[in-house]
């Protein structure tokens, strides 16, 4: 495809109008602290200057953004609207600085003030509006979009409460309420004039429209409405500033007086109350089956807010309806905002007065469906009763569009045998198993012109499970495109150390494009670099050790080896397979103590959904066996084990330049992409991991005597699932899984209560769903391997380099392109 070749310079961004000098942005800072805030220098907190030394920055960002948005709107391009029901943002004023250059003058000019950058960065909320991968890829492919020059809208939910805060108390994980808002977003501006009707509930009936034709009219018994809040995404170098709109949720009539002035004081409040609490938390699964009408309102609530949003804008723009697919390429990230097939029909029939047969091809250009999972359970439906009830002009729709393709589907099988009828259930948009449900994965399926994988290994098992019978009869749509990572928050700005080295070495043009750090290659068996490489590592070793001791007042080494497993708690995820080999370790170590060990540290961290019980107990087993591993003298230091708290953004910035080893040790076929496995590699440590998701694709490209892999394949872990897996035999069979298991079962880890983890262990016995004994020999002895090439460090850190160098396809800059060029077909800058 040939881009347009629109040049930096006319969009032009970060105006060299303003000063950066130091001078200039100190007397900012000043005025800001006054008129903004009202304090001065001498009575000004951290969190003050914090949100001066912000709107500072957001002065120089809005002056780049209004040229963005003018320069879209000139053009008249195509533009990219990504619905995603999660942002995992993080904080923003460090990744701001960088992508603008300012940290170093910003820096100077808060020390100046005699305020720390580094300590009032600190205080800035970590906006955590998304519970894990999913979330944090919206984020990305945002910062992404700005950096490759796509012209975008991201559109979410402005949360009031993102996911919740973990404690860890006496082991066990307490939820706390998360409470972003409460200092103010200085990032924000709220958009008052852009606000949109959603409505729930009611009737459909018939009117007129304005040629004369019948048109079905749904009458909405409640209305509720989305107020739109614009945060500015700052690409690299600031060329491009992009939008994030987030909407809140509001009543129409924020009191009912009559009722207030009868003494109803919260009777009157009730409509406002209902109708905010759609924007009031982030949904807290995971993976788990939603399944509550208040999660079917704000996924309606936010998809018709933005289709609404976007068609106004393009009516305004282009004044045609008809072209709107040729402008707007609508990308729903994962089924969350699926409703979005049936609700743009409804705008396009009932409201524009477009044909059937038009609105749907329009509909399909427009829509591409992103999916990130095949875990049954995570792909949603919904009762038929609860649709009719909320929805019920868009079940007619969801109706209509099923009779079209069954009609389709069963052209295609006109012999009419007898598997052909389980075929069409299969396909149908209404699943008849289990009660009546709408599939939404179907109905995103079946609505979208592309709908991709993350990763190779999952787009092919798409093919062969979920979408195999789509695929069949709607062939061609299933497209493959790998995760990525921003190369900005997680090297440059994660790892200022490693960037900084790998820039003497080869460049600074590695920061344009991360795919420019291959040169870096050739580095590997120099041995000053690998000096410097190591250096590098042990300083932000240092750092986590430095702070694993003040959250955990546990000391560490920081020669020892750190081995990271940080990423929601799931048991797919197989922490529990991490934590029964560590458990064995340890025996092994008390066995035999004068054997020459190599020293490791095992971290932790993650969120278990606050229903999930498993994944709950598999964290306190985590602190428990923590608690007798660090405190037993015997083995001398040579193994700790912490559970760091509250996995998020900010803390994975920590964790990721300090890791030697990186765990991705999910069950073969279970993990779509991961994200987690990336940021690890790219900074330079070594994976032991299983062939699953893009661990796939980072074999490939890092090499393989460069990832240490081990365990069942997916079509392994199938076929035994099928000859019928006996775990234990399997446990039986390996004294060291026996022993390991047998003592966690029997309360060598908590002897206040020896029955603890009975259950967790005999599941492991009588099912394992999850594969861990199938595994757990291959894991020990892969582990073994990376002990040995940890007592080599010549060949580690050659390795660890290699890492490092072959990472850089993995940005999501390249995702970003591949998106552009086979799915939105929309111009991006040309970066060569
Ligand atoms: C990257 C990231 C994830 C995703 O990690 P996986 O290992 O891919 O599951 C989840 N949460 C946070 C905070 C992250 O930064």
């Amino acid at each position: 495809m040939e881009h347009d070749t629109v040049q930096g310079s006319s969009v032009a961004i970060l105006s060299s109008r303003r000063k950066t000098s130091v001078q200039a942005l100190r007397s900012e800072i000043i005025s800001k602290l006054a008129y903004s805030i009202g304090k001065d220098a001498a009575t000004a907190r951290d969190h003050d200057w914090l949100t001066a030394a912000i709107l500072v920055l957001r002065d120089r960002i809005v002056d780049g953004w209004m040229s963005s948005v003018r320069e879209a709107k000139r053009s008249g391009r195509k533009r990219v609207y990504y619905l995603s029901l999660e942002f995992l943002i993080g904080r923003l004023f460090k990744d701001a600085l960088g992508n603008l250059g300012m940290t170093e003058p910003m820096r100077e000019a808060l020390r100046d003030l005699g305020v720390d950058l580094d300590a009032i960065a600190g205080l800035e909320p970590d906006a955590a509006l998304g519970n894990g991968g999913l979330g944090r890829l919206a984020a990305c492919f945002m910062e992404s979009m700005a950096t490759v020059g796509v012209s975008g809208l991201g559109y979410g939910i402005r949360y009031d409460h993102g996911l919740f805060s973990q404690k860890i108390i006496d082991g066990r994980q307490v939820e706390v309420p998360e409470d972003w808002l409460s200092f103010r977003n200085p990032w924000e501006f709220l958009r008052r004039e852009i606000v949109h009707e959603i409505g729930f509930g009611g009737s459909v009936g018939m009117n007129n429209g304005w040629d004369g034709t019948a048109r079905h009219a749904w009458q909405p018994a409640e209305i509720v409405l989305a107020m739109g809040y614009d945060t500015p995404v700052v690409g690299w170098g600031g060329r491009m500033i992009n939008t994030l709109r987030l909407w809140s949720a509001h009543a129409v009539d924020p009191i009912r007086l009559d009722a207030f002035n009868r003494g109803d004081h919260v009777g009157a409040m009730a409509d406002s109350t209902r109708a905010e609490s759609i924007s009031r938390v982030l949904y807290p699964s995971d993976a788990t089956p939603a399944g509550q009408e208040l999660r079917l309102r704000q996924e309606y609530f936010f998809t018709s807010a933005s289709l609404q949003d976007l068609i106004r804008r393009h009516m305004q723009r282009f004044g045609d309806i008809r072209s709107l697919h040729e402008k707007a390429s609508i990308q729903l990230n994962d089924t969350h905002p699926s409703i979005a097939i049936a609700e743009l029909m409804r705008l396009l029939i009932d409201v524009h007065g477009i044909s059937w047969d038009e609105a749907w091809s329009m509909t399909r250009e427009a829509c591409c469906y992103t999916n990130h999972t095949l875990l049954p359970e995570a792909l949603e439906s919904w009762p038929v009763g609860l649709m009719e009830r909320l929805l019920p002009r868009h079940l007619q729709i969801i109706y209509a569009i099923n009779q079209h393709t069954l009609d389709e589907a069963r052209k295609k099988m006109p012999v009419g045998r007898p598997e052909d009828a389980a075929r069409i259930s299969r396909i149908s948009l209404i699943d008849e198993s289990h009660g009546r449900r709408v599939r939404m994965g179907n109905l995103a399926y079946v609505g979208s012109h592309k709908v991709n994988g993350v990763s190779a290994l999952h787009t092919e098992l798409m093919k062969e499970t979920v979408f195999k019978d789509l695929n069949q009869i709607l062939p061609g749509r299933i497209t493959n495109m790998t995760n990525g990572i921003t190369p900005r928050r997680w090297f440059t700005h994660a790892n200022p150390k490693l960037a900084g080295l790998v820039c003497d070495a080869i460049g600074p043009g590695v920061l344009d494009d991360l795919e420019n750090i291959t040169a870096f290659e050739r580095y590997a068996d120099d041995p000053a670099t690998k000096e410097r490489f190591a250096a590098v590592k042990r300083a932000n070793k240092e750092a986590l050790a430095e702070y694993t001791f003040e959250q955990l007042g546990i000391r560490i080494d920081p020669a020892a080896m750190f081995d990271i497993h940080v990423k929601r708690i799931h048991e797919y995820k197989r922490q529990l397979l991490n934590i029964v080999e560590t458990v064995a370790l340890y025996h092994a170590i008390r066995a035999e103590p004068d054997r020459k060990w190599t020293p490791r540290v095992k971290f932790f961290a993650g969120k278990a959904a606050a229903s999930y019980v498993q994944a709950k107990s598999i964290i306190k087993l985590i602190n428990d066996v923590a608690k007798v591993v660090n405190a037993d003298p015997a083995i001398r230091g040579l193994l700790k084990v912490a559970f760091l708290p509250n996995y998020n953004v900010s803390l994975a910035e920590i964790l990721v330049p300090a890791a030697d080893l990186s765990e991705q040790i999910s069950t073969a076929g279970m993990e779509a992409s991961g994200t987690g496995n990336m940021k690890f590699a790219l900074n330079g440590a070594i994976t032991i991991g299983t062939l699953d998701g893009a661990n796939v694709e980072m074999r490939e490209r890092i090499g393989s005597d460069n990832i240490v892999i081990f365990g069942m394949t997916a079509s392994e872990v199938e076929d035994r699932r099928n000859a019928g897996y006996n775990p234990r035999a399997v446990i039986e069979g390996d004294p060291a899984l026996k022993e390991a298991l047998v003592s966690i079962g029997t309360g060598q880890f908590s002897p206040d209560d020896p029955a603890r983890y009975r259950n967790l262990v005999e599941s492991l016995y009588d099912s394992d769903f999850f594969m861990v004994a199938a595994d757990f020999a291959s894991y020990v002895q892969a582990q073994r391997r990376v002990d040995a090439l940890w007592s080599n460090p010549s060949d580690w850190w050659r390795k660890a380099i290699l890492n490092t160098a072959h990472m850089g396809w993995f940005s999501s800059d390249r995702a970003i392109k591949q998106y552009a060029e086979e799915i939105w077909k929309v111009p991006f800058w040309r970066t060569t």
